[in-house]
């Protein structure tokens, strides 16, 4: 005849056991989500041992079975503790599990938030940040530091002749032009409508013209066949303003303005050109 406490603790053992094995399903979706390196792996060996636990279970819930109705005060004490241990086991799988959720959520959201949707280039408040920390780099460590900005010649042609949406997919296509031509330190941005922006950190005014001059020469020759218009091949030039830091242009809006000051000239002389700040 077995005690009421027996089997009570036989409850508790089997109730800590299934915890274990629910504590391998958010474990398993950890491992599988996880990319490969030493935390994956580690999650495995973790996985191994709960294995190892739940094998412990049986085999003490079994030796409880044998004692039979012996009471003792240590096996009420341990199944009591294990049963614990089995939820304790489970609740670490479903926080690491919703951790691992939100930490990719908030990286999703912090790439958003930084990102332009349309062109997938960094967007006009990540501009921001980055030239305010650019012109203090610069300052600080005595490196040129040179800004472009760079705008779609006669766009609202494009626009009208073949809709916004094929406009869209023209300044896709050159955010992509864009980044293939620049080094992958430098920040590129879409700064307005049509406009994208590209900070060159360690780069001279006579660098930054040559890459400009390459870039333009690049988009001049690029097509964009676009879905929209199957037969249509596009064709678009840019004109691009360059200025950098100098004994007199000193601060991030000198900067700017003297750089939209230079965009302005490469219009008004024409455009499809590169214009250089004399300061
Ligand atoms: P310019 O050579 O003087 O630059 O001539 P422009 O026609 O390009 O003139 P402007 O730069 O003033 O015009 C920009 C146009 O870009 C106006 C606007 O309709 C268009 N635009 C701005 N943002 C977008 C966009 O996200 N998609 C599309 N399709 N067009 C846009
Ligand atoms: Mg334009
Ligand atoms: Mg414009």
């Amino acid at each position: 005849m077995y005690s009421v406490i027996v089997i009570v603790e036989l409850i508790l053992l089997v109730i800590g056991a299934l915890f274990l094995i629910r504590a391998l399903t958010p474990i398993s979706h950890l491992i599988l989500e996880l990319p490969e390196g030493s935390i994956k792996e580690r999650w495995k060996v973790l996985s191994i041992f709960i294995l190892f636990f739940i094998a412990g279970y049986f085999i003490f819930g079994y030796n409880l079975w044998l004692l039979g109705d012996e009471f003792n005060h240590l096996s009420i004490i341990t199944s009591i503790t294990m049963l614990f241990g089995g939820v304790f086991a489970y609740l670490v799988g479903q926080l690491a599990l919703h951790t691992m959720n939100d930490v990719k959520n908030m990286a999703i959201l912090q790439h958003e938030s930084i990102t332009d949707g349309l062109t997938n280039l960094h967007n006009r408040r990540y501009f921001d940040e980055r030239i305010t920390e650019e012109v203090a780099l610069s300052k600080r460590y005595k490196l040129p530091l040179t800004f472009m900005l760079l705008d779609v010649d006669h766009f609202k042609k494009i626009n009208d002749t073949y809709g916004h949406k094929v406009g869209d997919e023209v300044l896709r296509n050159l955010s992509k032009v864009v980044l293939e031509v620049v080094r992958d330190s430098d920040v590129v941005a879409r700064y307005g409508g049509e406009e994208i922006a590209i900070i060159t950190p360690s780069t001279n005014k006579q660098e930054a013209e040559l890459l400009a001059e390459r870039l333009r020469g690049i988009v001049e020759k690029t097509t964009v066949s676009t879905i929209s218009t199957t037969q249509e091949v596009i064709q678009v030039t840019v004109s691009i303003g360059i200025c950098s830091l100098s004994a007199v242009i000193t601060d991030k809006d000198a900067l700017i303005e003297e750089t939209d000051q230079a965009l302005y000239l490469a219009k008004k002389y024409g455009r499809n050109r590169v214009v250089v700040s004399n300061w």
